[in-house]
Parts: structure tokens; C-alpha cells; sequence
């Protein structure tokens, strides 16, 4: 059924409060920071602090610890089930800042989007009702199955100019494409802001991003950050914001900005924002928030960097001269420009067939996208040329879908032999019953979406997964060959000729404005209901409510045996698994049997093996894991280089912890995961001298000194004793923990200290 929508939000709680933020702002560039030129994205984070008052020492980026208060909470379904576990722990009797939750992430693509929603009400009905009566309980917007994907809807109802958001999933920074501050983090940092307790960060540093110029046709949005991606690398925007100015960010459109911001996530950074535009102002109209346009439009000189501002680092793009990139496999900084790629495939030897194009998710699935992607199809239908392997197309939202529907895309898509799946995360979260392929095949996906870790999208380790803008990956499917390049190359067509693509072409918004869609998906909104009961059935394998960690014992750490030194890539996927582990995000010793199965042992080269030192044998991870708690021996990692990398999944935090792991010693950290261990406890250490990483092997054992009187800034001496020579040794180790994050540690968990603090 249909519902005639009024033509206005209530925009209320979506407004961000200007006149406090800017009085705040005036404050801090005044009085603390003597009139110094900020950058956007400073302007916006210094205008949330708690207490700018604090700051009278200033305020130095990569420096001072910001206390921050957000304007809102978004959480996707697998990461809300612990977000809200923690919360229950806080005893609030509503959030203190507007949430909501999105059931996205646990529908698993098969037969098609209304059976497949279907199939996942019935196998997740638990998680749902839990989400759903918390939802109702605390007052928190909950966004049924098949209403959309969360960063999707967030732009179209909450995103909003200058306003900070935190998210439990890591590509929140999508929100940047509408001048939000939107910051991926775990669950415990949620429940910070739904606590009214600061939320702390590091003030970021910032890369500075010029645009030039405007993209050519065949080029898109996710064309610039896929190009940045090879620039920067995985690591190259941890501790940073990308923050984009310049007359090229006019050029774009605002779902387009939401793309570049997106995938911000895949190099590292913090978030991205880009300063307030005309077509900001269109997609809020659009988006029936013009009251929220009209407000950021009177706010505008808040809403944009100050001139002659100081960026840590400065990049320049030429949009004019970007062309098509295809990146991966494996990693989404290994980028190619497309006119170089079919040079790879043959120099890699690859296999020159595509297996599957997807196309959409919260990536890309904007009108803008979908329209763009139509005009190609309606190509190949012209000339009656069929995708070559299946093609899949992910709408972000009802909204979307139902606009493609009414505007004739869908049909066109279906034409061609495109299936439309739900309103949902699906394949690119490894939802995806895949029937195309044997099990374990060598064979190679393109998809338009963000992320393209090693097992990502079908479990299957030896698929090679390449990202691409929509219309690069739909022309590639209708190609059937990595090799192609429709800029270059022809097809043949029905009649045996010879048929090159048109550039595409496509609306940024449609015409007759957004469709409605489906009125039963609309969210349920509820002010809390003290009364409502949250349903966690008994003895159940999916929901077990949290015990909270033991503290800090107080004394140095003593017998600590090295479980696993990590080599290489070791993201949250590999520490947690997603697929089909999602299922058991609410029950952390369940889940906990997934942990580090991804993860490569230095020692032996395989992965998901170490010897058990107490009983010398090999087992998997989990299981030495698990042995090693039981016979209370703790454990540690020792990892390479930006560990904990990808999603702001803080079951990689929380799992170990669970096992008995009190530190972690790596070369390097990603942000969000550093932080998701510092509040469950958990120490993160970074070798002084990254060379020290080669001393260790699994089964050493070491014990610290400098975590009693452990204070910011002072480095922890690891002592070292070698399990098969007795050899002892030295190393030196330093940390990031701040004063409050260090009494986290000694409660035993962030949410600890709330919960003493609120009883
Ligand atoms: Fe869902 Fe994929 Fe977007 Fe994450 S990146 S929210 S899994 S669609």
C-alpha cells in the first residue's frame, strides 16, 4: 500500500541546533584559540564540546582529547544487539540523544527481496523483537526489515549540515556527503552518547582536499575515492579527516559527496565532510527537510572552512583528468585506472571472465546511480545483449526502490535480467546464498560497493572481488570479461555487429520528487515506554545478557603467553568473521568462537592454526583460546600493522577480552578498533621500535612493567621470556590512553565506570 507522505518532515530533532553551535564556536575560536583559522570539520567538532570552557590550554590537533557531545545515534541490527546489551547495563530510562536502529545487516539475499525479508523475519524473529522492544522501550526509531540500509537512511531523514552523529557501523561517515560530522564507532561508544556521557576523541587531524574541475562522462564520484584510495593506502587516513573544499565540490551532486564519503572509511580516515552546497540544499528539499535547507542555508559561513585554514596535509584532484578505477582484489586501496586494467589481468594471469556484478548498497544506490546505470542497460536491451554472469542490484532504501519502480528503472533493470534484491546489506556483508559457482571456485565479482576484504561477499576465500562505480561494474557484467573497458571497447550485438556504449547519463534527483513506497516499512517512533519489557527468550544461542569484566587486578601483568602472532592484513573481519557468524551478534560466547579465524600465524604460516602451548598440540584459535582461559593462563596478540582495520565492529574488542586477552602488542592500530579495545578493557600497545614485532614467536612468555602508575604518555616495558630458550629480553612499548581511558582500563570496561558513576 501506498501513503501520500505530508510534504514536510518534522524536523525538530533533525535540525542541528545552530544558534548553540555557533555561540559555542565563537567561544573556542575566540577565547582558546585566538581567532585561528579552523577547518570545517573542526568548526563542527569543537562547536559539540561538552564544556568548551575545559580547553582553556587549547586545543591541539593529533593532540588534546576532545569530550564531545553528538546529536544523534544511528545502529545497524548486528551491531545494536551489543549496543544495547551495554546500554541496559547503563540503567537509563530513555536516550538522552534521538537513536535509531536499522534492521539491515540479517537478510540474506536468495530468492529475491520480498521473500528474502520474509525468510529473515522468521530466522532472526529474536533479534528483531529484542531490537524492536528495546527500540520502544528507550524511546530509539526502529527501522524494520527491508526499510533500507542504515547510512542510505540517514540521508534521507537525519543527516543534516554541521551536525555530529556517531554510528555503530563504519561507513557512517557516508553522512559527510550531507555536511555531517558522522563517525563510525563501536557500541560502547554509542552508549556514551545515549548515556549523556562525553564522547571522546582525539581531535583528528585533517587532509585538506582540493577539487578541481568537473568529473567526464564516464567517471563518477566513486571514481575519486577509489582513486585517493591508491593514494592513501589502507593506513593513510587513520587519525584524520578528509575534508574536501574547492569549485570541484560544487560540480557534485549531494548523494555523490555521500559516495566520496563513504568510502573515506577504506583508507582509514576518521570521517569526510564537505562544506555545504546548492546541492545539499536540493537533496534536503527533496528529502521534504527544507526547513533543515533553509536553516543551514541563514548558517552557511558555520557550514564551510575558514579561508587561509591550515591543513596537515593538502591533496589536489583534478576531477576533469580521473578516469574510471577498478580496485582490488582483496584490498580497496590496490587501484587501477581502467585503461591499465586489462594490462593486470593478463600480467596476474587471471582468469578474463566476471562472474557477478552487483550493483547499489549504501555505497551506491542513489537515483543519480540507478539512473545513470538504466541508461546503459536500456543500451544493451536496444541491442539485445544479456549480463554474461547474474546481476544483482541492492536499492539503499524504500524510498529508492519505489522511485526506481515509479520512474520504469526497475523494469528496464528486470529486462535486461537484473534481479532486484531487498532493501538491504546482503551480498556485501556476505549475505549472499550464492548458487552461481561450486564451492570454493577461482572466479572474480565486480560490485559497486565499498569494501572487498578476502571472503566478504560469499565466504568463499578464493573469490577475487574488485570495486567499481555502478556503471563500470554494469557495463563489465554485460562484457563478461575483466578485460573490457566500455570506454574502449566494443560488444557485439544481436544483428552479429560491433556495439560501443554511450557515455552514460542520468537525473541527480527525480523530477516528480521521491516516491512513498511501502507504508508498512515506515519507522515505528516511540518516546520510550518505562513499562516495556525487552525480550531476551530463555536459553537462547543468539541474545545473552552482558556480565560486565572483572577489573584491573592492580598489579603488573604477570605469565602472559603470546596465543598468536599475527602476520600481515588482520582486519575485524579476520578477528571476527561476519557471514555467517552475524547470527550470533547478541551472544558473546558464541560468537567468540569465530575469533581470530581469519588471522595468519607468523609462526607456521596458516591461518587459524597456533600450537597450544599446555598441550603441544596445534588447534584452531578459538578452541587454544578458550583452553588457555579455562586453565587460567591469559593470553596476548601480537599483531603487524594497523590491526583491527575495516568495520567499527567491536566484537573484535569484546571477544578477546571475553577469552582471557588483558593486552595487545602491535606495530600499528586502526582507530576505531583501538578505542573499541580501550573501553572493554583491553590494553593496546604499539612497539617503540616496529622491528622488535620479529623477537616474538607464540607461546613466549612476557610480563609488563609501567602498567601499575600507567599514565598518558609514559611507555610499558614488555620483559620477554622465550618459550623454547629461556632467553629473556626487553621491549619497549608506548600507548595513546588518555586519563579517563585509563581508569576504563582499571574498571575493567568503559561501561564500568557509567555504571558506577550513574549508581
Ligand atoms: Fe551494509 Fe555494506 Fe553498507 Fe556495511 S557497507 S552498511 S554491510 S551495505
Amino acid at each position: 500500500s501506498v501513503v501520500n507522505r505530508p510534504p514536510e518532515k518534522d524536523c525538530t530533532d533533525i535540525t542541528p541546533p545552530y544558534t548553540k553551535l555557533t555561540q559555542n564556536l565563537a567561544f573556542v575560536q575566540q577565547k582558546i584559540l585566538k581567532d585561528k583559522p579552523l577547518s570545517l570539520a573542526e568548526k563542527i567538532l569543537y562547536s559539540h564540546l561538552y564544556d568548551p570552557r575545559e580547553y582553556d590550554g587549547g586545543i591541539v590537533r593529533g593532540e588534546t582529547y576532545l569530550k564531545l557531545k553528538p546529536d544523534r545515534v544511528a545502529m545497524q541490527d548486528a551491531s545494536a544487539q551489543m549496543a544495547i546489551l551495554q546500554f541496559m547495563l547503563a540503567g537509563m530510562p530513555t536516550t538522552a540523544v534521538p537513536a535509531s536502529i536499522h534492521c539491515d545487516h540479517l537478510i540474506e539475499a536468495f530468492q529475491g527481496a520480498n521473500k528474502d525479508v520474509k525468510a529473515a523475519e522468521i530466522s532472526n524473529k529474536e533479534i528483531f523483537d529484542f531490537l524492536q522492544s528495546a527500540a520502544e522501550k528507550y524511546g530509539i526509531a526502529f527501522w524494520k526489515p527491508g526499510s533500507g540500509i542504515i547510512h542510505q537512511i540517514v540521508l534521507e531523514n537525519y543527516a543534516a549540515p554541521g551536525g555530529l552523529m556517531l554510528g555503530t557501523d563504519s561507513h557512517t561517515p557516508n553522512a559527510g556527503g550531507l555536511g555531517m560530522v558522522a563517525i563510525g564507532v563501536g557500541g560502547a561508544d554509542a552508549v556514551d552518547a545515549m548515556a549523556d556521557i562525553p564522547w571522546e576523541i582525539k581531535a583528528p587531524k585533517i587532509i585538506g582536499i582540493k577539487l578541481n574541475g568537473s568529473l567526464s562522462k564516464w567517471s563518477s564520484p566513486k571514481d575519486v575515492i577509489l582513486n585517493l584510495a591508491g593514494k592513501l593506502t589502507v593506513r593513510g587516513g587513520t587519525g584524520h579527516v578528509l575534508e574536501y573544499f574547492g569549485p570541484g565540490v560544487d560540480t557534485l551532486s549531494c548523494t555523490g559527496m555521500a559516495t566520496i564519503s563513504n568510502m573515506g572509511a577504506e583508507v582509514g580516515a576518521t570521517t569526510t565532510v564537505f562544506p555545504f552546497s546548492n546541492s545539499m540544499y536540493s537533496y534536503l528539499t527533496e528529502t521534504r527537510r527544507h526547513t533543515v535547507a533553509e536553516e543551514a542555508l541563514k548558517n552557511a559561513s558555520y557550514l564551510k572552512a575558514d579561508s587561509n585554514v591550515h591543513y596537515d596535509q593538502y591533496i589536489e584532484l583534478n576531477l576533469s583528468e580521473i578516469e574510471p578505477h577498478i580496485n582490488g582484489p582483496f584490498t580497496p586501496d590496490l587501484s587501477t585506472p581502467i585503461s591499465k586494467f586489462a594490462e593486470v589481468v593478463a600480467k596476474n594471469g587471471w582468469k578474463d571472465e566476471v562472474k557477478a556484478g552487483l550493483i547499489g548498497s549504501c555505497t551506491n544506490s542513489s537515483y543519480q546511480d540507478m539512473s545513470r546505470v538504466v541508461s546503459l542497460a536500456s543500451q544493451a536491451l536496444d541491442k539485445g545483449i544479456q549480463p554474461k554472469g547474474k546481476f544483482f542490484i541492492t536499492p539503499g532504501s524504500e524510498q529508492i526502490r519505489a522511485t526506481m519502480e515509479r520512474d520504469g528503472q526497475t523494469e528496464i533493470l528486470e529486462q535486461v535480467g537484473g534481479k532486484i534484491l531487498a532493501n538491504a546489506c546482503g551480498p556485501c556483508i556476505g549475505q549472499w546464498k550464492r548458487t552461481d559457482i561450486k564451492e570454493n571456485e577461482e572466479n572474480a565479482i565486480l560490485t559497486s560497493f565499498n569494501r572487498n576484504f578476502r571472503n566478504r561477499n560469499d565466504n568463499n576465500p578464493n573469490t577475487m572481488n574488485f570495486l567499481a562505480s555502478p556503471e563500470i561494474v554494469t557495463t563489465m557484467i554485460f562484457a563478461g570479461k575483466l578485460s573490457f573497458n566500455p570506454m574502449t571497447d566494443a560488444l557485439i550485438d544481436k544483428d552479429g555487429e560491433p556495439f560501443k556504449f554511450q557515455s552514460p547519463h542520468g537525473d541527480e534527483l527525480p523530477h516528480q520528487g521521491f516516491a512513498d513506497g511501502n507504508e508498512d516499512l515506515e519507522p515505528i517512533i516511540t518516546v520510550g515506554n518505562s513499562s516495556t519489557k525487552i525480550t531476551i527468550p530463555e536459553n537462547s544461542s543468539r541474545l545473552q545478557k552482558l556480565e560486565p569484566f572483572s577489573p584491573w587486578h592492580g598489579n603488573e601483568f604477570k605469565e602472559l603467553k603470546v596465543l598468536v602472532k599475527v602476520k600481515g592484513k588482520c582486519t575485524t573481519d579476520h578477528i571476527s568473521a561476519a557471514g555467517p557468524w552475524l547470527k550470533y551478534k547478541g551472544h558473546l560466547e558464541n560468537i567468540s568462537n569465530n575469533t581470530l579465524i581469519g588471522a595468519l600465524n607468523a609462526d607456521n604460516e596458516k591461518i587459524n592454526v597456533v600450537k597450544n602451548d599446555l598441550t603441544g598440540k596445534d588447534g584452531n584459535i578459538p578452541e587454544v583460546a578458550r583452553y588457555y582461559k579455562e586453565n587460567n593462563v591469559p593470553w596476548i596478540i601480537v599483531a603487524d600493522h594497523n590491526y583491527g582495520e575495516g568495520s567499527a565492529r567491536e566484537h573484535a574488542a569484546l571477544q578477546v577480552r571475553y577469552l582471557g586477552c588483558p593486552l595487545i602488542i602491535s606495530k600499528s592500530f586502526a582507530r576505531i578498533h583501538e578505542t573499541n579495545l580501550k573501553k572493554q578493557g583491553v590494553l593496546p600497545l604499539v612497539f617503540k621500535d616496529e622491528k622488535d614485532y620479529e623477537l616474538f614467536s607464540g607461546g613466549d612468555i612476557i610480563e609488563t612493567v609501567g602498567v601499575v602508575g600507567l599514565e598518558p604518555g609514559k611507555d610499558v616495558i614488555i620483559r620477554v621470556k622465550k618459550h623454547e630458550t629461556d632467553k629473556e629480553f626487553e621491549v619497549v612499548t608506548k600507548h595513546t590512553m588518555s586519563k579517563d581511558q585509563i581508569e576504563w582500563f582499571k574498571m575493567g570496561s568503559a561501561l564500568n565506570l557509567i555504571a558506577n558513576q550513574r549508581f
